[in-house]
């Protein structure tokens, strides 16, 4: 269990003279040059002292505790960007950011953990940024994430094609599969061009490895239970008017907040 600082060892003496910083393992130990009566010395130095003074002094267990309740959108938007010590906080590296993670996913109506290969941000980004992932499009509200391909898509991007097609037999498994309405599995003619693309553009020794490299990433990018699982989440969470009215609050609140 991480230790907890003591707060005897770092007595305040007044207002956020000095801002502890949160380096990489979570730890308050090293010290940034803030004095709240200087000019900072760069602007990231400005957003920093105004930003963060105000939990500065923090223990860092409480910190994490106070950012677990915190909704994810919210730690994307806001969070991420205050400042790097609290960017480092929510980094997979870093031993606390499961629990931060884990504690506002709770709080997002049991949100489910990351697909397969995907970080938190990018999870958190598909299953509430409403933005084509193709064509970058925003607000259609027929864009719903696709777990399997971990995508969402407008409906000019869904051209989807049957994986009984013949091309498929060249480059099976080396580009993510979806679901039809009828269960059947389907691919994206998109991912399959670029991939047929990058394919024809190689020397044809180096063809094979290619194929062989996607193949691999697909497998860690595949789990066909969770997307399952997850799709029934979205389908249950975000038909809830509880849950959409929290979103729209949130979206709402960060609008005003970058104003
Ligand atoms: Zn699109």
């Amino acid at each position: 269990m991480a230790k907890r600082p003591n707060v005897s060892e770092a007595p305040r003496k007044g207002p956020a003279k000095r801002l502890k910083k949160v380096d990489s393992a979570g730890s308050l130990s090293r010290k940034v040059k803030v004095q709240s009566s200087e000019k900072p010395d760069t602007a990231e130095d400005s957003d920093t002292a105004l930003l963060v003074s105000p939990l500065a002094g923090l223990p860092v267990e409480i910190l994490i505790e106070i950012l677990g309740w915190l909704l994810p959108f919210e730690l994307v938007k806001s969070v991420l960007h205050l400042s790097k010590p609290f960017r480092a906080l929510l980094m997979p590296d870093n031993p606390h950011a499961q629990h931060i993670w884990a504690a506002s996913r709770a709080l997002a109506g049991g949100m489910p953990s990351p697909g397969p290969g995907l970080s938190e941000v990018e999870w958190t980004n598909l299953i509430f940024v409403k933005q084509c992932s193709t064509c970058k499009i925003s607000n259609k509200s027929d864009m719903k994430p696709d777990f399997y391909l971990q995508k969402r898509l407008c409906k000019k991007c869904k051209k989807f094609k049957s994986i009984r097609s013949r091309e498929w037999n060249t480059f099976s498994g080396t580009i993510l599969v979806t679901q039809s309405k009828k269960s059947k599995w389907q691919y994206l003619r998109s991912d399959m061009i670029q991939v047929q693309k990058e394919h024809d553009d190689l020397p044809t020794s180096e063809r094979a490895k290619y194929l062989e490299t996607k193949r691999q990433w697909v497998k860690s990018h595949t789990d066909e239970k969770h997307s399952s699982m997850c799709t029934s989440w979205y389908e249950e969470r975000f038909r809830d008017p509880v849950i959409d009215g929290l979103v729209a609050c949130v979206l709402n609140r960060m609008t005003k907040g970058t104003k």
